[in-house]
């Protein structure tokens, strides 16, 4: 059929490819056919082909939304290499500029044309597009219309207007986002429900993951690298400005050449520091997640965290950074029991103006927080969540490869449960390990609570191993923050069924 042949033959014979990956000739077959679709795959997994080679075989001009000038300008630049005539309209343009793509547009000279949203729904563009006749809809990024995503733009919320306009045009969204709950608001919000929904696998095998909990985070980042990257090019990403800062400084000076990257920073530096990293003059940046979208660095051979992402899913899309030339990558990340109070903390503190958004925030952290916890394949835990199974063992993650002895600390756990009981349910969890222990200090004593019967019944199980179990603890819920504030622990409800000895507590040894 010619129809398939079409596809096949620009394939080969402008982009150079000999063969489609999973899914791309449904995807193409879908919208050639003049059907909608959804596609998630993962970064540098190949989606532009997915409407690139529509537009091309289909009559008229196929319009891409994309959220960022920079994504844009590269397209466009790698398709006049190819000989293709694209353009990109947005707001970075001078007026004569923008001028001459709309002429262009208009005498239906284009293939392809990236557009900004906001851009795009302007009544101006909307006519001329009216007049041009378009092959095609894409969206890119699509992940950019959920409201509580990290890469929310609201111009997204409006996108269903190309629907309504153009209701007989086939639409493709895309995205390399792959939370059930994202792919669902995304079908909503661009009016796609119905559209097929074509993945591929979310599993990036040359990615190492694995989770440190003890340690200073710094201390554990610099052995990480001595060790397994002395002169790797990587990311290390911290949640604040200040953190970053003191981060890329601290490890300058240990001899690992980095640089910040901050939205704090203004345009010039981060373009610079930027370029620097892009050319491997310094191989390291320090980054908040300001660094994302729009890296292009093929040899990223680690991504380490210093802190917990708000989510998975977020953590999937950084560390997806590393290892995108298909060599060996780690993805290294340091959290303790500081991290995840802070989170809940905060979570708490939000939740009275947004209880709503309480539910989904404190859902998504907790998605990270099993991966952190888990102690069999991280990489079936990570899949599992984007709704894949993977088979056996992966063999590349700490749990697969250094598995840990297991710890039935359900009597500790019911130990630490009373502990913070009988103290009031308002202590920290220092305080709380210094009583399960029976040490002798003078808050203790002038307490009183040397007299309690919880005073030194933990004493035969070390200091670290108790800051393990608080810390699973408090990552699965069983005890809480204060929500007065102040750095005390409360217990949840669900600590019962510990107590009745309804759910077992299993972790590993850490050492
Ligand atoms: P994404 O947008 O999903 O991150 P891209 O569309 O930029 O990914 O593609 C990533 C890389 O994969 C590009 O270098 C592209 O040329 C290459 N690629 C895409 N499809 C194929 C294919 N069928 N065969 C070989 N290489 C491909
Ligand atoms: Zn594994």
């Amino acid at each position: 059929m010619v129809g398939n042949q079409i596809p096949h033959q620009i394939l080969r014979e402008v982009f150079g490819h000999s063969q489609f990956r999973n899914p791309q000739e449904r995807v193409i077959e879908t919208l050639m056919a003049g059907g909608n679709a959804l596609v998630l795959m993962p970064t540098g997994g190949g989606k532009s082909l997915c409407y690139q080679i529509p537009a091309l075989a289909l009559p008229g001009t196929a319009v891409v939304v994309s959220p960022l000038i920079a994504l844009m300008e590269d397209q466009v630049r790698a398709l006049h290499q190819l000989g293709i005539p694209a353009l990109a309209l947005h707001s970075g343009l001078e007026t004569v500029q923008q001028q001459c793509v709309e002429e262009k547009l208009a005498a239906g000279q284009l293939k392809l044309l990236y557009c900004a949203p906001e851009r795009l729904l302007q009544e101006r563009t909307l006519r001329i597009l009216e007049q041009t006749g378009i092959s095609l809809v894409a969206i890119d990024e699509a992940h950019c219309v959920s409201q509580w995503g990290h890469d929310f733009r609201p111009e997204y919320l409006r996108l269903h207007v190309l629907r309504r306009k153009f209701p007989s045009t086939p639409h493709v969204a895309l995205t390399a986002t792959a939370d059930l709950q994202t792919q669902a608001e995304i079908m909503a919000r661009l009016e796609l429900s119905g559209a097929p929904v074509f993945s591929r696998s979310f599993d990036r095998p040359n990615i190492r993951y694995s989770v440190c909990r003890h340690g200073s985070p710094r201390e554990s980042l610099l052995g990480f690298l001595r060790r397994q990257h002395p002169c790797s090019s990587g990311i290390v990403y911290c949640t604040s400005r200040k953190k970053v800062e003191e981060t890329a400084a601290w490890l300058q000076l240990r001899g690992f050449p980095a640089l910040p990257y901050h939205a704090g920073m203004n345009l010039a530096a981060r373009q610079e520091h930027q370029r620097q990293f892009q050319q491997n003059d310094v191989p390291i940046m320090v980054a908040t997640v300001a660094f994302g979208m729009g890296i292009d660095k093929p040899d990223v051979r680690f991504v380490a965290h210093m802190n917990l992402p708000k989510s998975l899913e977020a953590y999937y899309q950084e560390t997806g950074r590393a290892g995108r030339d298909g060599l060996p990558a780690d993805a290294w990340i340091h959290y303790g029991f500081q991290d995840i109070f802070q989170l809940r903390r905060r979570i708490l503190e939000s939740s009275h103006s947004h209880p709503a958004r309480k539910v989904l925030d404190e859902s998504r952290l907790q998605s990270m927080l099993d991966f952190c916890e888990e102690q069999g394949c991280r990489r079936q835990c990570l899949l599992s969540h984007f709704g894949e199974a993977l088979e056996g063992n992966c063999r590349n993650c700490d749990n697969c490869l250094f598995p840990q002895d297991p710890w039935t600390a359900t009597q500790a756990a019911q130990k630490a449960f009373s502990a913070i009981y009988r103290t009031g349910q308002k202590f920290g969890v220092r305080h709380l390990i210094e009583v399960l222990q029976g040490r002798q200090t003078p808050r203790i004593l002038q307490l009183g609570h040397d007299r309690l019967s919880v005073y030194g019944i933990g004493s035969d199980i070390p200091a670290s191993s108790w800051q393990a179990l608080f810390r699973h603890l408090l990552a699965k819920s069983y005890i809480l923050p204060h929500p007065e504030g102040h750095g005390g622990l409360v217990l949840d409800v669900s600590s019962r069924d510990i107590l009745r000895g309804k759910t077992e507590i299993c972790l590993g040894h850490e050492g």
